[in-house]
């Protein structure tokens, strides 16, 4: 038991008071954006699920400023071949969604397998990139996805690889939307069956020259996710030597202390070449999971 910062009397040693702080609560993007730009230290709240666990590692926000009420950010719309997402979308409501479901079928449902149902009905998949956790999923099924991150309303675009690059980092602003073509995209998919240890996102998009290129995104828990790609010919996609070309792209950094860089380059082709059958069938006209 400790007492609580604010004299409320004896807690448990896993509870503990914050410090006051002022809440902002806009209704549109444009308020959003002027609270940030007025208060550069204000941190941003949507479904507050990572954010409370930001708070117990130390986090004392001063001032917060709560998407909650900015309806815009929930929208999800497909227009001339490029589906977006806004960030306030929550899990639920982004796999259970008919345009997502109708655009990229397989995002829909790698979607609806991330996290519990409580916290699928809050956290939403802005929070879930800026959050910038290794393991987090986002990251993985949106990079795969060549995804680009639209912050301040448009007035800078970044991909979703961007999101672990240390100089960024400090001058993100607010994410108002996030883009995927869907024009050429011919295939996607997800693997988690091996989470934590390595999961694999996987797209397939279709080159103006008619060739394919495959693009994957390998993570784990523990390492950030690495990109993997293949240009290769329709009859050429082999998924057993495709995956083996994936795999071994994999850099030695990939190791941590629980498998080594070996173990998760076998582990991924393992994965990919489960997801390029089915991309496969999916080509010869075959039904796919
Ligand atoms: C029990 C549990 C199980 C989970 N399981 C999984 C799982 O299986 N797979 C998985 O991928 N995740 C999982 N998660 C993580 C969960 O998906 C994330 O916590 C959630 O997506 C974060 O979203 P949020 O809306 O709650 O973000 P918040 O907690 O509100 O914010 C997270 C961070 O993002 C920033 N942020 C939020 N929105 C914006 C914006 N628009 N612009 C700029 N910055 C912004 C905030 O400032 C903060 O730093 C789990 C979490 C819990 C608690």
């Amino acid at each position: 038991m400790r007492t609580q910062a604010l004299g409320a009397g004896l807690v448990a040693q896993s509870q503990f008071a914050m410090a006051p702080f002022r809440l902002h609560r806009p209704t549109t993007i444009e308020d959003a954006r002027a609270i940030v730009s007025e208060h550069p230290d204000a941190v941003i709240a949507a479904g507050c699920s990572d954010l409370v666990a930001q708070i117990r590692e130390g986090c004392a926000p001063q001032a917060l400023v709560s998407l909650q009420k900015v309806d815009a950010l929930r929208a999800i719309r497909h227009e001339a071949g490029v589906l977006h997402i806004g960030p306030m979308v929550t899990h639920y409501a982004g796999s259970t969604d008919e345009t997502v479901g109708n655009t990229i079928p397989n995002l829909a449902a790698a979607w609806a397998s991330i996290a519990t149902v409580r916290i699928r009905y809050t956290a939403t998949v802005g929070g879930n990139l800026m959050a910038r956790r290794y393991r987090y999923e986002m990251p993985l099924l949106l990079g795969a996805l060549g995804a680009d991150l639209v912050f301040d309303a448009g007035a800078t675009t970044r991909p979703v690889a961007s999101l672990w690059a240390d100089s960024v980092s400090a001058q993100r602003g607010l994410l108002t939307d996030i883009t995927v073509r869907t024009d050429d995209l011919v295939w996607f998919g997800y693997e988690r069956s091996m989470r934590p240890t390595a999961t694999v996102a996987l797209a397939v998009r279709r080159n103006p020259d008619g060739t394919l290129q495959v693009r994957a995104q390998a993570g784990s828990e523990y390492r950030h996710g690495f990109a993997l790609t293949a240009d290769i010919c329709v009859g050429d996609l082999d998924p057993l030597e495709v995956s083996a070309q994936l795999a071994q792209q994999l850099p030695d950094d990939c190791a941590d202390y629980t498998g080594s860089a070996e173990y998760r380059r076998h582990l991924v082709r393992v994965l990919t070449r489960r997801l390029l059958t089915a991309a496969c069938a999916q080509l010869k006209g075959t039904k796919t999971t």
